[in-house]
Protein backbone atom coordinates (compact mmCIF):
# COMPACT_ATOMS: atom_id res chain seq x y z
CA UNK A 1 0.00 0.00 0.00
CA UNK A 2 2.67 2.39 0.83
CA UNK A 3 4.33 1.57 -2.63
CA UNK A 4 0.83 2.48 -3.89
CA UNK A 5 0.55 5.56 -2.07
CA UNK A 6 4.51 6.89 -3.41
CA UNK A 7 2.93 5.87 -6.89
CA UNK A 8 0.11 8.59 -6.22
CA UNK A 9 2.05 11.22 -5.30
CA UNK A 10 5.01 10.46 -8.28
CA UNK A 11 1.93 11.16 -10.45
CA UNK A 12 0.12 14.38 -8.74
CA UNK A 13 3.19 15.66 -8.89
CA UNK A 14 4.65 15.12 -12.42
CA UNK A 15 0.87 16.27 -13.21
CA UNK A 16 1.37 19.67 -11.32
CA UNK A 17 4.85 20.10 -12.92
CA UNK A 18 3.53 19.73 -16.31
CA UNK A 19 1.00 21.98 -16.31
CA UNK A 20 3.03 24.78 -14.71
CA UNK A 21 5.65 24.46 -17.62
CA UNK A 22 2.83 24.06 -20.23
CA UNK A 23 1.43 27.24 -18.68
CA UNK A 24 4.53 28.71 -19.21
CA UNK A 25 5.59 27.85 -22.22
CA UNK A 26 2.74 29.50 -24.15
CA UNK A 27 3.90 31.24 -26.70
CA UNK A 28 4.09 35.04 -26.52
CA UNK A 29 1.04 37.27 -26.15
CA UNK A 30 1.20 39.26 -29.51
CA UNK A 31 0.64 35.37 -31.25
CA UNK A 32 -3.21 35.07 -29.97
CA UNK A 33 -6.29 36.84 -29.64
CA UNK A 34 -6.68 37.14 -25.77
CA UNK A 35 -10.04 34.49 -26.45
CA UNK A 36 -7.42 32.30 -27.42
CA UNK A 37 -4.81 32.31 -25.03
CA UNK A 38 -7.27 31.98 -21.89
CA UNK A 39 -8.80 28.94 -23.97
CA UNK A 40 -5.48 27.68 -23.86
CA UNK A 41 -4.97 28.45 -20.12
CA UNK A 42 -8.54 26.64 -19.42
CA UNK A 43 -7.49 23.40 -21.51
CA UNK A 44 -4.57 22.85 -19.24
CA UNK A 45 -6.33 23.47 -15.82
CA UNK A 46 -9.33 21.41 -17.20
CA UNK A 47 -6.30 18.82 -18.20
CA UNK A 48 -4.97 18.87 -14.54
CA UNK A 49 -8.37 18.73 -13.24
CA UNK A 50 -9.39 15.43 -15.25
CA UNK A 51 -6.09 13.50 -14.56
CA UNK A 52 -6.38 13.94 -11.14
CA UNK A 53 -9.99 12.94 -11.16
CA UNK A 54 -8.97 10.18 -12.94
CA UNK A 55 -6.18 9.02 -10.49
CA UNK A 56 -8.59 9.38 -7.46
CA UNK A 57 -11.50 7.10 -8.98
CA UNK A 58 -8.44 4.70 -9.74
CA UNK A 59 -7.53 4.67 -6.69
CA UNK A 60 -10.60 4.46 -4.70
CA UNK A 61 -11.32 0.89 -7.11
CA UNK A 62 -8.26 -0.07 -6.34
CA UNK A 63 -8.80 0.37 -2.29
CA UNK A 64 -12.04 -1.70 -3.01
CA UNK A 65 -10.37 -4.28 -4.99
CA UNK A 66 -7.24 -4.71 -2.65
CA UNK A 67 -9.82 -4.66 0.70
CA UNK A 68 -12.18 -7.48 -1.17
CA UNK A 69 -8.94 -9.66 -2.20
CA UNK A 70 -7.26 -9.17 1.85
CA UNK A 71 -11.16 -10.45 3.26
CA UNK A 72 -11.45 -12.83 0.87
CA UNK A 73 -7.05 -14.10 1.35
CA UNK A 74 -8.10 -13.74 5.30
CA UNK A 75 -10.96 -16.19 4.69
CA UNK A 76 -9.12 -18.68 2.87
CA UNK A 77 -6.50 -19.12 5.41
CA UNK A 78 -8.74 -19.06 8.08
CA UNK A 79 -10.18 -22.14 6.13
CA UNK A 80 -6.93 -23.63 5.67
CA UNK A 81 -6.16 -23.62 8.90
CA UNK A 82 -9.45 -25.40 10.32
CA UNK A 83 -9.25 -27.96 7.53
CA UNK A 84 -5.38 -28.58 8.34
CA UNK A 85 -6.19 -28.77 11.98
CA UNK A 86 -9.56 -30.63 12.06
CA UNK A 87 -11.07 -34.14 10.73
CA UNK A 88 -13.90 -33.55 7.93
CA UNK A 89 -16.05 -36.33 9.29
CA UNK A 90 -16.47 -35.79 13.01
CA UNK A 91 -15.29 -31.88 12.91
CA UNK A 92 -12.93 -33.36 16.23
CA UNK A 93 -9.68 -31.70 15.63
CA UNK A 94 -7.10 -34.41 14.03
CA UNK A 95 -3.46 -35.80 14.75
CA UNK A 96 -1.20 -33.33 13.59
CA UNK A 97 -3.56 -30.72 15.93
CA UNK A 98 -3.43 -33.46 18.55
CA UNK A 99 0.14 -32.77 19.09
CA UNK A 100 -0.16 -29.12 19.65
CA UNK A 101 -2.24 -30.06 22.48
CA UNK A 102 0.17 -32.48 24.05
CA UNK A 103 2.94 -29.67 24.32
CA UNK A 104 0.56 -27.60 25.70
CA UNK A 105 -0.40 -29.79 28.51
CA UNK A 106 3.15 -30.92 28.95
CA UNK A 107 4.14 -27.65 29.08
CA UNK A 108 1.68 -26.75 31.66
CA UNK A 109 2.81 -30.06 33.87
CA UNK A 110 6.89 -28.42 33.46
CA UNK A 111 5.35 -24.95 34.55
CA UNK A 112 2.59 -25.05 37.00
CA UNK A 113 3.25 -28.98 38.29
CA UNK A 114 -0.67 -29.57 36.74
CA UNK A 115 -0.74 -33.27 35.91
CA UNK A 116 -2.92 -34.47 32.73
CA UNK A 117 -4.70 -37.43 31.71
CA UNK A 118 -5.70 -39.37 28.57
CA UNK A 119 -7.99 -41.44 27.76
CA UNK A 120 -8.01 -43.32 24.15
CA UNK A 121 -11.34 -45.41 23.19
CA UNK A 122 -12.29 -47.59 20.30
CA UNK A 123 -14.95 -48.47 19.06
CA UNK A 124 -16.34 -51.80 19.95
CA UNK A 125 -16.90 -54.36 17.01
CA UNK A 126 -16.68 -51.58 14.23
CA UNK A 127 -15.75 -53.77 11.34
CA UNK A 128 -18.93 -56.07 12.65
CA UNK A 129 -21.08 -52.59 12.25
CA UNK A 130 -19.32 -51.79 8.45
CA UNK A 131 -19.58 -54.80 7.00
CA UNK A 132 -23.71 -55.38 8.50
CA UNK A 133 -24.74 -51.84 7.77
CA UNK A 134 -22.37 -50.43 5.64
CA UNK A 135 -19.50 -47.71 5.09
CA UNK A 136 -22.09 -44.95 5.51
CA UNK A 137 -23.66 -46.36 8.59
CA UNK A 138 -20.92 -46.43 10.23
CA UNK A 139 -19.60 -42.91 8.69
CA UNK A 140 -22.84 -41.58 10.82
CA UNK A 141 -22.23 -44.07 13.68
CA UNK A 142 -18.46 -42.15 13.99
CA UNK A 143 -20.15 -38.82 14.00
CA UNK A 144 -22.54 -39.29 16.32
CA UNK A 145 -21.00 -41.28 18.60
CA UNK A 146 -18.46 -39.11 19.10
CA UNK A 147 -20.79 -35.97 19.02
CA UNK A 148 -22.38 -37.46 22.25
CA UNK A 149 -18.54 -37.97 23.39
CA UNK A 150 -17.72 -33.86 22.78
CA UNK A 151 -21.05 -32.75 24.17
CA UNK A 152 -19.88 -34.84 27.58
CA UNK A 153 -16.66 -32.94 27.68
CA UNK A 154 -16.39 -29.25 26.96
CA UNK A 155 -13.75 -27.33 27.05
CA UNK A 156 -10.62 -27.21 28.41
CA UNK A 157 -11.05 -31.11 28.03
CA UNK A 158 -9.88 -31.83 24.19
CA UNK A 159 -11.32 -34.69 21.87
CA UNK A 160 -9.30 -36.13 18.78
CA UNK A 161 -9.66 -38.00 16.34
CA UNK A 162 -6.49 -40.32 16.99
CA UNK A 163 -6.84 -42.73 14.40
CA UNK A 164 -9.74 -44.57 11.94
CA UNK A 165 -12.24 -45.46 15.09
CA UNK A 166 -9.61 -44.67 17.90
CA UNK A 167 -10.19 -41.05 19.52
CA UNK A 168 -8.26 -39.03 22.27
CA UNK A 169 -9.76 -37.48 25.50
CA UNK A 170 -7.27 -35.00 27.11
CA UNK A 171 -7.69 -33.81 30.21
CA UNK A 172 -5.35 -31.13 30.76
CA UNK A 173 -6.15 -31.12 34.37
CA UNK A 174 -7.40 -33.60 36.60
CA UNK A 175 -8.44 -34.35 40.58
CA UNK A 176 -10.10 -37.10 42.55
CA UNK A 177 -13.41 -37.01 40.33
CA UNK A 178 -12.28 -37.80 37.23
CA UNK A 179 -12.13 -41.18 37.10
CA UNK A 180 -15.75 -40.86 38.06
CA UNK A 181 -16.84 -38.05 35.38
CA UNK A 182 -15.06 -40.20 32.46
CA UNK A 183 -17.35 -43.66 33.74
CA UNK A 184 -20.79 -41.80 34.49
CA UNK A 185 -19.90 -39.80 30.73
CA UNK A 186 -19.60 -43.63 28.99
CA UNK A 187 -22.67 -44.99 30.83
CA UNK A 188 -24.53 -42.08 29.12
CA UNK A 189 -22.93 -42.15 25.97
CA UNK A 190 -23.64 -46.15 25.50
CA UNK A 191 -27.10 -45.82 27.13
CA UNK A 192 -29.32 -45.24 23.70
CA UNK A 193 -28.63 -46.79 20.70
CA UNK A 194 -27.85 -44.84 17.63
CA UNK A 195 -30.66 -44.78 15.29
CA UNK A 196 -29.38 -44.99 11.19
CA UNK A 197 -32.48 -45.54 8.83
CA UNK A 198 -34.84 -46.96 11.23
CA UNK A 199 -32.40 -49.33 12.48
CA UNK A 200 -31.66 -49.06 16.29
CA UNK A 201 -27.38 -49.68 16.29
CA UNK A 202 -26.28 -50.32 19.49
CA UNK A 203 -22.90 -49.08 19.77
CA UNK A 204 -20.26 -49.11 22.69
CA UNK A 205 -16.62 -48.03 22.94
CA UNK A 206 -13.58 -49.74 25.07
CA UNK A 207 -11.33 -46.81 27.02
CA UNK A 208 -8.17 -47.43 28.41
CA UNK A 209 -7.03 -44.40 30.77
CA UNK A 210 -3.56 -43.10 32.51
CA UNK A 211 -2.40 -40.35 33.71
CA UNK A 212 0.99 -38.08 33.73
CA UNK A 213 1.73 -38.77 37.51
CA UNK A 214 3.77 -41.63 36.76
CA UNK A 215 4.36 -40.57 33.33
CA UNK A 216 6.65 -37.56 31.81
CA UNK A 217 5.31 -37.18 28.84
CA UNK A 218 1.84 -37.21 26.72
CA UNK A 219 3.04 -39.89 24.63
CA UNK A 220 4.52 -42.15 27.56
CA UNK A 221 0.81 -41.62 28.86
CA UNK A 222 -0.81 -42.54 25.89
CA UNK A 223 1.56 -45.60 25.50
CA UNK A 224 0.12 -46.45 28.93
CA UNK A 225 -3.35 -45.89 28.35
CA UNK A 226 -3.22 -47.66 25.15
CA UNK A 227 -2.25 -50.84 26.79
CA UNK A 228 -5.38 -50.50 29.11
CA UNK A 229 -7.70 -50.41 25.96
CA UNK A 230 -6.14 -53.49 24.92
CA UNK A 231 -6.79 -55.09 28.63
CA UNK A 232 -10.24 -53.94 28.17
CA UNK A 233 -10.74 -54.95 24.53
CA UNK A 234 -9.21 -58.24 25.83
CA UNK A 235 -11.82 -58.69 28.54
CA UNK A 236 -15.19 -57.97 27.50
CA UNK A 237 -14.92 -54.27 26.23
CA UNK A 238 -17.49 -51.57 26.85
CA UNK A 239 -15.91 -50.78 29.71
CA UNK A 240 -12.73 -48.31 31.20
CA UNK A 241 -9.98 -49.75 32.15
CA UNK A 242 -7.55 -47.78 34.29
CA UNK A 243 -3.90 -47.82 34.65
CA UNK A 244 -2.76 -48.76 38.18
CA UNK A 245 -0.67 -45.75 37.22
CA UNK A 246 -3.09 -43.26 37.16
P1 LIG B 1 -12.59 -54.09 18.27
O1 LIG B 1 -13.85 -54.24 19.05
O2 LIG B 1 -11.53 -55.00 18.74
O3 LIG B 1 -12.13 -52.68 18.24
O4 LIG B 1 -12.94 -54.51 16.79
P2 LIG B 1 -13.16 -53.60 15.56
O5 LIG B 1 -13.93 -54.35 14.56
O6 LIG B 1 -13.77 -52.29 15.99
O7 LIG B 1 -11.68 -53.25 15.17
P3 LIG B 1 -10.91 -53.22 13.80
O8 LIG B 1 -9.68 -52.42 14.06
O9 LIG B 1 -10.72 -54.60 13.28
O10 LIG B 1 -11.85 -52.44 12.80
C1 LIG B 1 -11.80 -51.08 12.65
C2 LIG B 1 -12.57 -50.76 11.39
O11 LIG B 1 -12.90 -49.39 11.35
C3 LIG B 1 -11.80 -51.07 10.14
C4 LIG B 1 -12.03 -49.87 9.27
O12 LIG B 1 -12.54 -50.22 8.00
C5 LIG B 1 -13.07 -49.08 9.99
N1 LIG B 1 -12.94 -47.66 9.81
C6 LIG B 1 -11.87 -46.89 10.08
N2 LIG B 1 -12.12 -45.61 9.77
C7 LIG B 1 -13.39 -45.56 9.28
C8 LIG B 1 -14.22 -44.51 8.79
O13 LIG B 1 -13.85 -43.33 8.74
N3 LIG B 1 -15.48 -44.84 8.39
C9 LIG B 1 -15.93 -46.11 8.44
N4 LIG B 1 -17.18 -46.35 8.04
N5 LIG B 1 -15.15 -47.13 8.88
C10 LIG B 1 -13.91 -46.86 9.31
MG1 LIG C 1 -12.72 -51.01 17.22
MG1 LIG D 1 -9.38 -50.09 16.09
Amino acid sequence: KSYYFILDVIFIASVAVMTYVRLNKLPPQQFFLPERRKFLIINEIFFTCASLMFLIYGSIITDIAMKRLERKRAYLQKQMDYIAKHDPLTGLMNRRRTHQVFSDVLNMKIKDNQEFAISIFDIDNFKKINDTYGHDAGDFILKTFTARVWKEFPEPIRISRWGGEEFLIIFPQIDENTIYTLEEARKRIVAEPIIYNNKKIPVTATFGFSSSRKFQTPDLVLADADKMLLTGKQNGKNRIVVSPDF
